[in-house]
């Protein structure tokens, strides 16, 4: 690579004949000034030409555009003895950006939660979702399109489909991550692990379309489905062969579960099922759907598997059809009575139970979310400058910044601490004793989420609202994170959940 002095540079400043440095590397635009996006006068405008580019560079792109490979090959040399400080991360490599990491990941920290394991897992899960996932996740939810096969198999083939379901049963005899975590010494922090990690790449839409269906769809199944059911779909789905979705919201009722119009009559050997559910996640391309239906004894949950009387149609959300939200008609449906998932006229308890961990999973990828726009609006804030400083000069952006990391590091915390009460409470325990502050945590996180976003959208300006370029991250976050306040239940109704179960367990002699 050819060296050059700031004075060889400097020679290079005209029209057809344009050089500029960015971070010690020389570039020669004269060609490329006439092909600029903003045209070749913009160059000239930012007084740029013969010149060390860096700070005007840094406040109009991200690092990634000089990584390009029609950027890229602009590059005609280095400053003699000078190296790059700015380099693009390795993959699975951690932020240095203070409250960029969980604290447990940060340089000299300590957390009573993670052991190596977790440390090893979380590093392999950032790498090959770097590698492997990203690419995916950004085609996906620009294009619309579902997952692919091929992805999928790739999750499969290291049965991250099955870890994402959690701990349990079903991960016996699974090599996990090429044999980095034994399933026996799997648990719900390496989960968050997968959660968090998961939603690092702005594509919030992606996050539910990487099989979330699946999370809450399957585990009503193991828990409630006859064996022969979970020999046949459990395999199926953690495999990737198939796909499901869970099916209670319908356009009559939401919160209210209990006001489902969705009917399943019998008719000998099987449910006759009629109805309609909508904003079902993966319901596009769902092959079974876990379903709640109300029968002469009240509300049922029947696995139905698409077929005749089946169709599904996409539901145009603010997030990208990639998720497949879709609009589900049964009709007429013929099901087996054996897909009956626990009893007949207990279906509101097969709902509730499977509430909680889709409820902490919803928070987990908010606040891998949330993390990263707090390190996209530290480093935007240190490197733009405006009227003459970096934004970070002013003290309502610092002011800004500030909140943001109290309410992740807020967030975190205490989701690491409902984490490890998961860890050491059976199923029952959980529905018992973390239902409520489960859904008091899910209502904190989803709103500190939209104050954040809000916040992050003023740090960012006019950028916050562009799709592309600097503030992608802010945009894509800006416009849904909305929906992590919604889905799995809204957060009025969750902060109010919350608050009637504590007030159950109120001591009958509780007086001031
Ligand atoms: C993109 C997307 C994906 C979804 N995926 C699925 C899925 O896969 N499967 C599925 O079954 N469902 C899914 N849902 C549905 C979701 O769970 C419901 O939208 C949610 O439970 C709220 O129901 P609702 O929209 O009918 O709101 P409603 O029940 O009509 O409530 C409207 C608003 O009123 C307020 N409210 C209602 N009741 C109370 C109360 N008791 N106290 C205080 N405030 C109250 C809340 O603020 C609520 O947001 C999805 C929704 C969306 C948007």
């Amino acid at each position: 690579m050819s060296q050059f002095t700031y004075e060889e540079v400097e020679k290079h400043n005209k029209e057809g004949d344009l050089w500029i440095i960015v971070d010690s590397k020389v570039y020669d635009l004269s060609k490329f000034a006439g092909l600029h996006p903003g045209g070749p006068n913009v160059l000239y405008a930012a007084n740029v030409a013969g010149k060390d580019a860096t700070d005007t560079f840094f406040g109009l792109h991200r690092h990634e555009v000089l990584l390009r490979p029609q950027y890229a090959r602009l590059q005609i040399g280095v400053i003699r003895g000078q190296e790059e400080i700015i380099k693009a991360p390795l993959p699975g490599s951690l932020s240095k950006v203070p409250y960029a990491e969980a604290t447990w990941l940060s340089d000299g920290y300590y957390s009573p939660y993670y052991t190596d394991n977790h440390r090893m897992f979380q590093k392999a899960v950032r790498k090959f979702f770097e590698e492997v996932v990203r690419p995916e996740a950004l085609k996906c939810e620009e294009g619309g399109t579902r997952i692919s096969q091929e992805v999928v198999d790739r999750l499969s083939d290291l049965n991250i489909i099955s870890m994402r379901l959690g701990p349990g049963k079903h991960l016996k005899g699974r090599y996990l991550m090429e044999g980095l975590v034994k399933p026996e010494e799997f648990n719900y922090f390496h989960e968050l692990i997968l959660h968090t990690e998961v939603a690092r790449f702005g594509t919030r839409g992606f996050v539910d379309g990487m099989l979330n269906g699946a999370v809450i769809g399957l585990p009503p199944i193991w828990n409630y489905g006859s064996p022969e059911l979970q020999s046949k779909v459990v395999p199926e789905v953690l495999s990737g062969k198939k796909y499901i979705a869970l099916a209670i919201s319908e356009a009559f009722a939401g919160s209210d579960v209990s006001g489902i119009q969705t009917t399943a009559i019998r008719d000998g050997g099987y449910w006759v099922v009629t109805g309609t559910k909508k904003w079902i996640t993966n319901g596009t391309f769902a092959d079974y759907f876990t379903t709640a239906c109300k029968t002469e004894k009240g509300l049922t949950v029947i696995l139905i598997e698409r077929g005749e009387g089946v169709s599904t149609k996409p539901i145009k959300t603010a997030y990208s059809p990639t998720a497949g939200t879709a609009y589900v008609v049964f009709n007429k449906v013929r099901v087996p009575v054996s897909n009956t998932l626990g009893e007949v006229g207990k279906g509101l308890s097969v709902i509730l139970s499977n509430f909680n961990h889709e409820r902490w999973m919803v928070t987990a990828s908010s606040v891998g979310a949330q993390r990263v726009i707090v390190e996209e609006c530290l480093k935007w804030a240190n490197q733009r400058i405006v009227f003459g400083k970096p934004l970070t000069s002013q003290a309502v952006i610092r002011s800004k910044l500030g909140k943001m990391i109290t309410r992740i590091e807020a967030c975190q915390n205490w989701l690491e601490l409902v984490t490890h009460q998961m860890n050491n409470m059976s199923y029952n325990e959980m529905s018992n004793k973390l239902a409520g502050q489960i859904g008091l945590l899910k209502q904190f996180v989803s709103r500190c989420g939209r104050e954040t976003a809000e916040d992050a959208t003023q740090v960012f300006g006019g950028r916050a609202l562009t799709v592309t370029g600097m503030g992608k991250f802010v945009e894509n976050y800006h416009r849904t994170s909305g929906f992590d306040a919604i889905l799995a239940g809204a957060e009025d109704v969750l902060g109010d959940l919350g608050l009637k179960q504590a007030m159950k367990k109120m001591p009958k002699d509780a007086r001031l």
